[in-house]
């Protein structure tokens, strides 16, 4: 084990997620029951619906659709960051249950920033030796503590780093899945969290393309809202996103 990918996959979403927030607005809008809100919603125009709707801020049917997905290959660090999105459910790999013992099996799977390799191989070199160091005393400490299972790996993890991969499957709903492209597929957000987010975009936009038109940071959508703090590259972002 070493090194490892960011890889994405869109387990599970709401069947038809467009119809199923289609419904819930008709339902808003009209004075059909329950048993007619599936009428007529497969001939109407849902691209032109779903803007209407955002564009007037009534977000409550986008609530309807989810869209879960597994994601491996990424460091605690992301880990960190992606939880703070708190509308979002995790379930996550966990350093307790889960040994990261090597058993003379090499080092644990970590995650290399793309800022160290580019310094060149004398330095990638460097940081997996700093990894290996840390194995050595996370299998240290499994064997001061007693090598007893959950109970030896709660506290011998407390000296694996942020490098560290980690797996996780998370579900979203299409209101906060916006909002998270929002902030996290913006050039000003962590590269890690970034990659994620525009992989992320990128198979949603497969099943529910009308929902995900305009998703991405704000500048697809108008200027952009970082102020002083802008990446000042809002053309290069918005063709970005529009090719996604
Ligand atoms: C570029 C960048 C830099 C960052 N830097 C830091 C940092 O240095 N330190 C740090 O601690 N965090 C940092 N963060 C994290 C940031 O502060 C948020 O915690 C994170 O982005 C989650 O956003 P959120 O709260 O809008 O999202 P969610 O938790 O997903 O919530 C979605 C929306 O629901 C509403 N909401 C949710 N919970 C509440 C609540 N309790 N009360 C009222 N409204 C609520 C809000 O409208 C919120 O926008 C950074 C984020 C970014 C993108």
């Amino acid at each position: 084990m070493s090194e490892v990918a960011l890889k994405v996959k869109l387990l599970r979403y709401t069947p038809e997620p467009e119809k199923v927030i289609a419904m819930a607005a008709k339902l808003c809008y009209s004075s059909a029951d329950i048993d007619e809100l599936a009428e007529g919603v497969d001939q109407k125009d849902q691209a032109g619906f779903l803007e209407k709707l955002m564009d007037m801020g009534h977000l409550s049917p986008v609530e309807h659709a989810s869209f879960t997905f597994g994601v491996e290959g990424v460091s605690r660090s992301l880990l960190a960051q992606i939880t703070r999105h708190r509308i979002a459910s995790f379930s996550v790999k966990s350093q307790r249950y889960v040994s990261q013992q090597s058993l003379g099996q090499g080092i644990f799977d970590y995650i290399v920033p793309p800022s160290i390799k580019e310094l060149g191989d004398e330095h990638v070199e460097k940081f997996e030796k700093q990894m290996a160091q840390i194995q050595d005393w996370y299998d240290e400490w499994i064997e001061a503590l007693g090598n007893q299972g959950e109970k030896s790996n709660e506290d011998a993890r407390f000296v694996l780093p942020n490098a560290a991969e980690t797996k996780f499957v998370v579900t979203m709903n299409a209101r906060e899945l916006l909002h998270f492209f929002s902030l996290r597929c913006c050039n000003r957000a962590q590269w890690e969290i970034r990659n994620l987010a525009i992989e992320m975009l990128r198979q949603v936009k497969e099943v529910a393309p009308n929902l995900f038109r305009n998703a991405g940071p704000g500048c697809v959508r108008g200027k952009c809202p970082e102020g002083k703090m802008t990446c000042g590259k809002a053309k290069e972002v918005r063709e970005f996103f529009g090719k996604l």
